[in-house]
């Protein structure tokens, strides 16, 4: 969820079932990566899915990707954050980022610098939010029993908004986070095309089935950090949905070839509900 987006956003969903989460081991080489993406407010309408919403899956054969064998990282697989400041208030805060950022490529998460945790009894703002350079823990969520998935799809928007980004002199896209621009040579434009034609618009013959989740279809930022999430967590399921739908099968690939460097996670369940789709990939 990205800062300012929850505010918007009823908070509080969970439930059981953890995905198996496949850890590799990562080489670190950080890089510096620009900050440049603006935090800024964008209104996220939430288009409930139905069962029984017109499916645009369509029959194209594709085989299924094989993935690589589950791996365990060795206890010394390289920090992610060597300059993150992290709450020393909350030491289970830092030790589940880096426990599962260890399935996530370093340089894609250097541009966080700051990990906080904040109070708030009435639950007005997500369990979580996030931009390139800081994320923001609502201090109850820090128990629930899916922190980790929390903490997956936060990854999932630093990636997107500080480890793939553009710069100023490639010009500017039709993509806007915020009032921040998004430039031509940003990676993540890649994915963000597959099924957006901007922030806010979806391409005409874009379904909701051609996300892996309804919250998935608020936008282009949360399509990516859903997916990101997805990929990890439930890698087994995103390549069955890629079987029947070339789109999701094109958000795979991106992931595949763009984020995880080839990496595959043997994950949640081997079978999946084509005509279904859950709406909150944090708590399915
Ligand atoms: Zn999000």
């Amino acid at each position: 969820m990205k800062i300012f987006a929850l505010f918007l956003q009823s908070a509080g969903m969970f439930i059981l079932s953890f995905g198996v989460l496949t850890i590799f081991s990562v080489s670190g080489n950080p890089e510096a990566f620009s900050d440049s993406h603006a935090v800024s407010p964008v209104v996220i309408q939430k288009s409930l899915l139905r069962a029984s919403a017109i499916s645009s899956e369509n029959t194209a054969p594709s085989p299924l990707p094989t993935p690589q064998k589950i791996t365990i990282a060795p206890p010394q697989a390289p920090k992610c954050f060597p300059k993150t400041t992290f709450p020393t208030e909350y030491p289970q805060v830092q030790k589940t980022i880096e426990r599962v950022s260890r399935a996530i490529p370093c340089t894609l998460l250097t541009s966080l610098q700051t990990v906080s945790v904040f109070q708030d009894d009435e639950k007005r703002f997500p369990r979580a939010l996030s931009g390139a350079s800081l994320l923001k823990i609502r201090e109850d969520a820090i128990a629930d029993p899916r922190f980790s998935d929390v903490i997956l799809h936060e990854m999932g928007h630093i990636v997107d908004l500080g480890g793939l980004v553009g710069d100023a002199e490639s010009g500017e896209s039709a993509f806007k986070d915020g009032s921040q621009a998004i430039y031509k040579n940003d990676i993540s434009l890649l994915f963000y095309s597959i099924s957006w034609t901007n922030e806010k618009t979806r391409k005409s013959e874009v379904t909701d089935f051609d996300f892996v989740g309804g919250y998935a279809a608020s936008d282009p930022f949360e399509d990516f950090a859903e997916s990101f999430l997805y990929y990890i967590r439930h890698g087994n399921e995103f390549r069955l949905l890629s079987a029947k739908n070339t789109l999701i099968q094109e958000k795979y690939n991106f992931f595949k070839n763009f984020v995880f460097e080839g990496k595959e996670f043997e994950s949640g369940k081997t079978d999946v509900n084509t005509a279904e789709r859950p709406w909150d990939i944090t708590k399915y």
